[in-house]
C-alpha cells in the first residue's frame, strides 16, 4: 500500500473518529437535556396553561354553583316551605338561560324533591340506586364535589354535575344545588388542550383512575410502578400539590407532571413518551453524521489532490534540474539504463555524448555568475533544440551536459555533436553590447557488447577529456 494511501485511511479514520464521537456525544448530551428540560419546564408550563384554561371553562359553573348555594332566595324559598314550586323553578331556567349550562337543580333535603328547570321532577329515595350520588354528594367533605353521572332528566346523556352544599346561616344542610355541563363538552376541551399542546392530557381521581381524558388516551398508569429513588408512581403523583416523575415504560422514556386541582379534588396530569423528542434529535444526529460525511469526503478529495500535487511536484524536483528544466543526473541514470539494455536485446546502436562548454570559467569572471545561469539556460535551450525528441538530453553537473542518441551508431552522433558546434559557433550569447560565443569540447561513445552502462559514459568522459587536452572546441569519438 502506497505511503499516500495509508495517509488518506489515517485521516479517514482520524475524520470518522472525530465526528461520530462528537455527533454521538452532542446527540446524547441534547437527548438528557431536552428531556429534563420538558419535564422540569415544559411539562409545569403547559400544565400551568391548562389550569388556567380550566379555571376560565370549568371553574365558571363552580362559580355558578356557588352562586346559587349562597343566594339567599333559594335559601329563603326552602326555610320558608317550598311553597310555589314555579318561583324555584323560574329560578333555576334563569340560571340555565343566563350561564348557557345545560342543566341546573335542586335537590332539597327536608322534601328530597328534584327540582329541574321545567319543574319538580321526583322525588329522590335513599334506597335507589340512581339517587346515591345526593347522598354521596352531603356526606362528602367541603363545600362542593364534581361528579359525572347520568342524566335521568335529560335521556340519560353523560353530565359533568357540580354538586354544592346549600347551607343556612346556622349551619344546617338544606339541600344540594348546582348546574351540569355537557360531558361531550368537557372532553372537547380535553382534547383542544390536548391538539395544541401535543401532550397526553387528563385527569386523575384520588384513587388514581382517569376521569376525564381525551378519545386517544392510551390507557391508565401503572401507579404501583417503582421508580429509581424507590418510591412508586402513586407516591409521587397522588400525594403531593404537583410533581414531575421520568420512568421507564419498556424502552421509551415517559415524563408525567401533574398538579393538584382543589376544585375538583382531581390530579390533572400532562404525559409524554420521550420518543418523540428522540425521533427529532435522531433526525438531527442523521443530518450531523451526513454533513459529517460530506465534509469527509471533502477533506480527503482535497488532501489526495493536494498530496498528488505535492507528490508530483517533489518527483519533478527531484528529476529535474532547476536552472534549465532539463532532466537531471537522477533521472538520467535510470532512463540510460534501460535504454541501454534494450538497445542490447535489439541488437541497436546507443551512443552517448558528453559535452563540456570550454573556458566557461572566464565567462563567470567577466559577466557574472548570473549571467553565466543565463547562458547555460539558453544554451540548453539550444541543445534541445538541436536534437531528436526520441534523444535524451540531462543536464550532468555544472556546466557539462550529456545527450543519449538511441538507434545512433558512432558516426551519426559523431555528425550530430558537430552540428551542436556548428550551431553554437553561429549563435552569440549577448551581454549588454557585448557579444560573443560559446565553444564545446565533447566526447562521443558508442555501445559495445561487452559494455555496461557505466563503461559508455566513462569512455565518452575519457574522450571529453582527450578533446580538452588536445586543445578544446573539438569532438572525440572513443
Ligand atoms: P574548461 O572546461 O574548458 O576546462 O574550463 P571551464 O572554466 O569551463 O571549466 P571548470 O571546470 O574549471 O569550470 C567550470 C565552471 O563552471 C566553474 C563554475 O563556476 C561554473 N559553473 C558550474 N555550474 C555553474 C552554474 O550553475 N552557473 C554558473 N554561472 N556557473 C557554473
Ligand atoms: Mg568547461
Ligand atoms: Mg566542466
Amino acid at each position: 500500500m502506497s505511503k499516500k494511501v495509508k495517509i488518506m485511511l489515517v485521516l479517514c479514520a482520524i475524520l470518522s473518529l472525530g465526528f461520530i464521537t462528537t455527533s454521538m456525544v452532542s446527540y446524547f448530551v441534547a437527548r438528557d437535556s431536552l428531556t429534563h428540560q420538558i419535564s422540569t419546564d415544559t411539562l409545569p408550563l403547559i400544565g400551568d396553561n391548562i389550569y388556567s384554561e380550566i379555571q376560565q371553562d370549568l371553574l365558571k359553573p363552580i362559580l355558578i354553583s356557588s352562586l346559587m348555594a349562597n343566594d339567599s332566595f333559594l335559601q329563603d324559598w326552602v326555610i320558608n316551605g317550598e311553597g310555589d314550586e314555579s318561583k324555584v323553578t323560574n329560578y333555576l331556567r334563569n340560571i340555565q338561560t343566563k350561564y348557557g349550562t345545560v342543566t341546573s337543580f335542586f335537590i332539597s333535603n327536608r322534601s328530597f324533591k328534584y327540582y329541574h328547570t321545567s319543574g319538580f321532577f321526583k322525588k329522590i329515595s335513599p334506597d335507589a340506586n340512581v339517587d346515591q350520588w345526593y347522598f354521596l354528594a352531603k356526606k362528602a367533605p367541603g363545600t362542593h364535589q364534581i361528579n359525572i353521572d347520568y342524566d335521568q332528566y335529560a335521556n340519560n346523556t353523560l353530565t359533568v354535575f357540580i354538586n354544592y352544599k346549600l347551607i343556612d346561616s346556622n349551619n344546617n344542610f338544606l339541600g344540594i344545588t348546582g348546574v351540569g355541563l355537557a360531558l361531550n363538552k368537557v372532553l372537547n376541551l380535553i382534547e383542544s388542550y390536548q391538539n395544541k399542546y401535543q401532550r397526553d392530557v387528563f385527569f386523575l381521581d384520588q384513587k388514581g383512575k382517569a376521569t376525564l381524558h381525551s378519545s386517544s388516551f392510551s390507557g391508565n398508569i401503572d401507579l404501583n410502578h417503582s421508580l429509581a429513588d424507590g418510591s412508586t408512581i402513586k407516591d409521587k403523583l397522588l400525594t403531593q400539590k404537583s410533581a414531575t416523575i421520568e420512568f421507564w415504560q419498556g424502552d421509551k422514556k415517559i415524563l408525567l407532571n401533574s398538579r393538584y386541582i382543589e376544585e375538583f379534588d382531581w390530579y390533572l396530569v400532562i404525559r409524554q413518551n420521550s420518543q418523540s423528542i428522540d425521533n427529532d434529535l435522531f433526525d438531527s444526529l442523521m443530518l450531523n453524521l451526513l454533513i459529517s460525511l460530506i465534509v469527509t469526503v471533502v477533506v480527503l478529495a482535497l488532501a489526495w489532490l493536494t498530496l498528488s500535487n505535492y507528490q508530483s511536484k517533489l518527483e519533478e524536483m527531484a528529476t529535474t534540474d532547476k536552472l534549465t528544466g532539463l532532466n537531471n543526473r537522477q533521472m538520467f541514470d535510470p532512463i540510460l539504463e534501460q535504454r541501454f539494455h534494450s538497445a542490447a536485446r535489439q541488437g541497436s546502436s546507443l551512443s552517448l555524448a558528453i559535452l563540456d562548454i570550454d573556458k566557461f570559467k572566464s565567462i563567470n569572471d567577466l559577466y557574472g555568475h548570473p549571467f553565466g545561469d543565463k547562458v547555460l539556460q539558453e544554451a540548453a535551450q539550444l541543445l534541445k533544440g538541436a536534437i531528436r525528441k526520441s534523444d535524451v538530453l540531462c543536464r550532468w553537473g555544472g556546466e557539462e551536459f550529456v545527450i543519449l542518441f538511441p538507434d545512433t551508431n558512432a558516426d551519426q552522433a559523431l555528425e550530430i555533436v558537430l552540428k551542436i558546434q556548428q550551431l553554437f559557433s553561429e549563435h552569440q550569447f549577448s551581454h549588454q553590447q557585448q557579444h560573443f560565443n560559446i565553444q564545446w569540447s565533447a566526447g562521443v561513445a558508442n555501445n559495445t557488447a561487452k559494455d555496461q552502462p557505466a563503461d559508455l559514459i566513462l569512455r565518452a568522459d575519457q574522450a571529453l577529456l582527450k578533446a580538452k587536452n588536445n586543445g578544446r572546441n573539438q569532438v572525440i569519438v572513443s
